[in-house]
């Protein structure tokens, strides 16, 4: 069976992760700091300026945290996944839900300005890199769970909001071991606010905070793999390149200065569950990325999303998967394209 997706660990991942094991510290520690440092590093920040944490609904709540985002409109796309709402109901925000704009599976910044968000969280679906604009009168979250790497006008994504958020999920482009997140930011204010957040333990006065800690056993796991994300994305762009020779009508950019990262390969389809039936019967897992049934609000509110949800099936991508078996699904795709 070729599987729709899977995380590529290695030697050196079982190797960083037994190293911590032998240290006698598994706590967040050393390695947690290294990994925020060489994060900073790979997104062109200074040092300080990643808050590595628990998971990417964790660094989400933590980014609407540091922004005050309790009693305040927060917009998030409708074609995305729970960890969105998750978020804004923790901090106790009220969710504004957008439609995604017209060619693409990213939130309509019209709608957003629109809607009078005072924060919007705009996810980089798929890889593929929101267009945000030049002016905006509300505080930004970028989430870049689905889009480590990618770039627009040559810069990486990720710090044109206030703050950003990863997730290092076992499914993402790079994982901490299973689970993991962090909070970005060019503001070291909001960084500050974060980290202390983290910081709940042996604290003097009685705020409330939360233990969102990542361990050094994940983080040294996360290390090996962010030194392999170039390979990775390298290795993702040349599986998508087989899908996109072969005809199929797949998502990607709407303008040329977006470079994205290949996290998923969807194509556009008029029948999803018939193509994805047939993948099935050749031993290759497909889905619909996200379903009608997922959107976060009533489908029908939401045009572009729901036709979107109902026209698009995602391909098997991942670095290891074998170019021979990405022609294979390439083929069988193609009879529905
Ligand atoms: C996966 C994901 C998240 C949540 O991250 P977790 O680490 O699974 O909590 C948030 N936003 C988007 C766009 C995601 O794909």
């Amino acid at each position: 069976m070729i599987p729709h997706n899977l995380p590529t660990l290695g030697m050196e991942e079982q190797a960083a992760a037994a190293r911590v094991l032998a240290s006698g510290w598994v706590a967040q520690g050393p390695e947690v700091e290294e990994f925020e440092n060489e994060l900073c590093r790979f997104l062109g920040l200074p040092d300080g300026h990643a808050i590595a944490v628990s998971s990417g609904s964790a660094a989400l709540f933590l980014a609407l945290w540091a922004l005050d985002g309790k009693n305040k409109l927060i917009g998030l796309p409708v074609y995305a996944c729970a960890a969105l709402r998750n978020a804004v109901g923790l901090v106790e925000g009220k969710c504004a839900y957008l439609d995604c704009e017209e060619n693409g599976p990213n939130v309509d910044m019209a709608a957003a300005a629109k809607a009078g968000v005072d924060i919007l969280i705009a996810p980089s679906m798929f890889g593929i890199p929101v267009d945000l604009p030049n002016a905006r009168d509300y505080l930004l979250i970028e989430d870049l769970a689905q889009a480590l790497g990618a770039r627009v006008g040559g810069e990486r994504i990720g710090l044109r909001g206030e703050l950003g958020i990863c997730s290092f999920y076992a499914t993402k482009l790079i994982t901490t071991g299973g689970q993991g997140g962090a909070v970005i930011s060019r503001d070291r204010a909001l960084i500050e606010r974060v980290r202390d957040y983290r910081q709940f333990d042996s604290r003097k006065d009685t705020r409330l905070r939360f233990n969102f800690q990542m361990t050094d056993m994940q983080a040294a796991v996360g290390r090996v793999q962010l030194a392999k994300l170039p390979e990775f994305v390298e290795q993702r762009e040349r599986l998508f390149g087989i899908y996109a020779n072969a005809g199929l009508e797949l998502l990607g950019p709407l303008t040329a200065s977006m470079q994205p990262v290949r996290y998923r390969a969807v194509m556009r389809c008029t029948a999803p569950s018939r193509l994805i039936e047939t993948l099935q019967n050749n031993g290759i897992r497909a889905i619909v990325p996200v379903e009608q049934w997922e959107l976060l609000d009533e489908p029908e509110k939401y045009p572009m999303a729901s036709r979107l949800a109902s026209t698009t099936v995602s391909l098997p991508i991942y670095p290891t998967l074998a170019a021979g078996d990405a022609r294979r699904v390439a083929g069988i795709a193609g009879d529905f394209a």
